[in-house]
């Protein structure tokens, strides 16, 4: 149980950068650690249960499945009720968009970008390589003092996570991998038909509103900070792609679903505010 918290903090603090293209976990183990982490959130987290909502996000979600690079696995989508504006994905195909993404989205192209590079994450592994960074160490010291072997280690990875899924929702990823997931991401969205300047243009505002207003903001500049080289890099694949001719930046069924999550948020603020209030209280 010691190690449990060890490696728990470990994984809050960040990568080891040298490690990060060691993957040792299987994609059996990746999916049984994004399971249980899943379950976890989604008893702690406020779930969004409005069905058009989620049914529309898990939509957008699968037609970029479908144009992605890593399609050996199931992928799940869901809404957290919460103004927070962030997505994150777990290992093995667990992905969640917050409906203050949604709210702060202009068009569907910007919110498809955001999800698209969720799945790069997913798709070039980088949960089970920050995972395997952190136990890298466990693991070798565990074989090399005739321990049971790595598969035995991923199954007790597995079983940490039971207690800890939530923390898997920080999980910090290295620069490069943010520059695959946005690399990813542009050619998901093109080839799912979608227009992929909306992922720079986000971006873009998001720096803007962080500025303007930085609450709600944190988990997502502490993940994923959106920066000015990111949207040179989107850019300029951008320009790289052939021309091609229909791509949608946007369709009535995203404005009609941004309106439901827009009429849902003045309350959801007023739940977040009350309990950030009881917080302090408890705190004082
Ligand atoms: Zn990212």
């Amino acid at each position: 149980m010691r190690r449990g918290g060890f490696v728990l903090l470990a994984l809050l603090v960040g990568g080891c950068s040298t490690l990060n293209q060691l993957n040792f976990l299987s994609t059996a183990d990746e999916v049984e650690i994004g399971r249980q982490a899943a379950k976890d959130i989604e008893r702690q987290m406020p779930m969004l249960k409005n069905e058009a909502v989620v049914a529309y996000i898990d939509s957008l979600g699968q037609a970029l499945v479908r144009h992605s690079k890593r399609r050996d696995i199931r992928y799940h989508f869901g809404v957290v009720e919460t103004a927070q504006v962030n997505a994150f994905a777990l290992p093995g195909g667990w992905l969640y968009v917050n409906a203050g993404l949604i709210a702060t989205a202009d068009t569907e192209a910007e919110l498809a970008g955001v999800v698209a590079h969720e799945i790069g994450h997913v798709v070039g592994r980088h949960g089970a390589r920050q995972i395997s960074s952190q136990y890298g160490l466990a693991v070798l010291l565990e074989v090399v003092g005739g321990g049971s072997g790595s598969s035995s280690i991923s199954r007790q990875i597995a079983a940490q996570f039971a207690g800890i899924g939530a923390g898997l929702t920080m999980l910090k990823y290295s620069r490069d991998m943010e520059r695959e997931a946005d690399r990813l991401a542009v050619e998901e969205t093109y080839a799912a038909g979608l227009d992929p300047k909306g992922i720079s243009v986000f971006f873009e505002k998001l720096m803007a509103l962080h500025e303007t207003e930085p609450e709600g903001m944190d988990v997502l500049f502490t993940t994923h900070p959106p920066s000015a080289e990111r949207i040179a890099n989107v850019e300029a694949a951008v320009k790289a792609l052939a021309p091609k001719s229909g791509l949608r930046a946007d369709s009535p069924r995203f404005r009609e679903i941004r309106a439901k999550v827009k009429a849902l948020m003045p309350e959801i603020e007023r739940r977040e505010e009350r309990q950030r209030k009881a917080r302090e209280r408890r705190s004082r």
